[in-house]
């Protein structure tokens, strides 16, 4: 099967580094505040295993909250201190720092990827050709932008300039999922750095090596002042600490809907920070039946959906299917399903790897249950993996369940897993709305020969990025965001910019 999976082909790439992780491990990690590792105000610690076989991978101290306090500080010094280092670094020694991390993170991209993979569970092939080689490719982009995000003069009526101009917003505090450990760190990490603000970021507690790699490899290399970039380590309290922050300005988070909803009461009961929120998803994905190469539309759908092993919250999880070519499709997604090969992520002839935990794991299953019980034909899957070594991992088989209605909760709420819905439907009118009938609007889907319709379907789907004929494009000179209840704002392209500045209007006399 990984012959046609683009992701799986183990070529042209560096060989893991599980030696070097392996004695990287061995410490317990610390956190990063003011530019030095420190220790951990309190004594809590936390083991991370690896879901591919549940071995212990290493651990690191949680930040109390006086660290979040003490990185908070650190970071609010590097901004406001007008005559400080952060402030003496010029626009374009600040692209050339950015210009220099992206280098760092190629050097490093065999390190980081083994590190991802054996924190998160995703295929080596997937970390190192997509996350860390997009956080690379991420920082070169905003390295460009130091230097090009303009204000503005306002065309006002009277004797007077007006002018718009741009500043930074200040203390950032950006907290990201376990999905895409690095990527989102970089997608987060590049535009604030690129626009002069000073950070403390929280990975994921189930995936914070790559982050703690990457800070480290910045450290090593001496280009940033203290105190603009901050790590603090930890789960949920401790985001939580730095989104009620009064010494903060502003909250970036990638993650649930649920913890998006929260951060926004943490704003309004502190000091209204603003809060950039990308969020869950519950994606449509609708092939009519002029689709121009059927046969690719079918594997790409597959592929958008099950790659990472789905824990990506733009996958197209519902896929509509015009009636007259719902049998065919259901059959050709359930061969695909039954003949990918799960186990090892390190192996190069897998497929698939493991969920990132026992708990999504579990979670992932209740819904397959959940399926099954509401009355979804199970095509193929439908259950945990345990042959061989996989019974010592997280590995659940990837799913197919035809005959779905919209409204049972496999069709209506984030699985966050590898469980495709199939929905069959007649008409046009009848898909458009099945498809907008959900809380979420991060992405949709469609897939025609017919042009008119490929117009107006992708006009009336309600959803932050709309593909038309090619599930799941992404590129960093294009937004990516949410509606609905997958988020508030964009990031990339110019978009990310405008979120880490604040705009004034300042007024000249004539
Ligand atoms: P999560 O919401 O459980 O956790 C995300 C981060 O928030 C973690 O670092 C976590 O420690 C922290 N956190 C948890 N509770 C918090 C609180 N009360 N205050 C502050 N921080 C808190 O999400 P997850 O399980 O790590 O990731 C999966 C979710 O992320 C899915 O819903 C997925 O759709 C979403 N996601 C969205 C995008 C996007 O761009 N829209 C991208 C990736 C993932």
């Amino acid at each position: 099967m990984n012959q046609t999976n683009d992701r799986a082909i183990f070529e042209g790439i560096d060989q893991p580094k599980l030696e070097w992780a392996k004695e990287w491990l061995l410490s317990t990690k610390k956190l990063y505040i003011n530019g030095q590792w420190v220790d951990s105000a309190g004594d809590e610690i936390i083991t991370s295993t690896n879901p591919a076989n549940g071995l212990i991978n290493g651990s690191f101290q949680v930040a109390a909250p006086e660290d979040v306090d003490r990185a908070v500080a650190a970071a609010r010094a590097a901004f406001d201190d007008e005559n400080g280092a952060w402030r003496q670094v010029t626009r374009k020694e600040r692209a050339k720092i950015l210009r220099k991390i992206s280098a760092l993170l190629l050097e490093h991209q065999a390190e980081i990827a083994t590190l991802e993979t054996l924190d998160n569970g995703k295929l080596y092939t997937e970390s190192y050709k997509d996350d860390v080689q997009e956080a690379s490719d991420v920082f070169e982009y905003y390295a460009g932008w130091t230097d090009k995000y303009y204000g503005e003069n306002n065309p006002v009526e009277g004797n007077f300039l007006s002018v718009t101009t741009r500043d930074p917003i200040g203390v950032c505090a950006q907290i990201v999922p376990f999905n895409f450990p690095i990527d989102m760190a970089a997608w987060k990490l590049a535009p604030a750095l690129a626009m002069g603000n000073t950070i403390i970021l929280k990975p994921s507690e189930e995936t914070s090596f790559s982050a703690i790699r990457l800070f480290e490899i910045i450290h090593e290399a001496n280009i940033l002042p203290p105190g603009v970039i901050n790590l603090v380590l930890g789960a949920g309290s401790v985001g939580s600490h730095m989104s009620r922050h009064m010494n903060v300005d502003k909250v970036t988070f990638t993650g649930s809907t649920a913890v998006g909803k929260q951060l926004v009461r943490d704003s309004a009961d502190s000091n209204l920070k603003p809060v950039s929120l990308e969020l869950g998803g519950k994606s449509p994905n609708i092939l009519f039946s002029d689709a121009p190469n059927l046969d690719a539309a079918i594997e790409r759908s597959f592929y958008a959906l099950f790659t990472h092993k789905a824990e990506k919250c733009s996958s197209p999880t519902r896929l509509f299917v015009q009636r007259d070519i719902y049998d065919q499709v259901v059959n050709r997604l359930a061969e695909m399903a039954n003949s990918y090969k799960l186990g090892d992520p390190f192996d190069p002839t897998t497929d698939q790897g493991a969920q990132v935990s026992k708990k999504q794991m579990e979670r992932i299953l209740g819904y397959i249950e959940s399926g099954k019980e509401q009355g979804a034909r199970v095509a193929a899957g439908g259950e945990r993996d345990l042959t061989g070594a996989n019974a010592n991992g997280y590995f659940i088989r990837p799913t197919i369940f035809a005959d779905v209605h919209n409204k049972m909760k496999i069709a209506q709420e984030e699985i966050f897993g590898p469980v495709l819905c199939v929905i069959p439907f007649d008409s046009e009118e009848e898909v458009v709305e099945m498809a907008n009938d959900t809380i979420y609007g991060l992405a949709a889907g469609l897939w025609t020969g017919d042009m008119s319709r490929a117009h107006r379907v992708a006009n009336k789907l309600q959803a932050g990025q709309v593909f038309v004929n090619r599930y799941g494009c992404y590129d960093v000179a294009s937004p990516f965001g949410g509606w609905k209840q997958s988020g508030w704002g964009k990031e990339f392209a110019i978009h990310s910019l405008a979120s880490y500045t604040k705009a004034k209007a300042i007024w000249f006399a004539y």
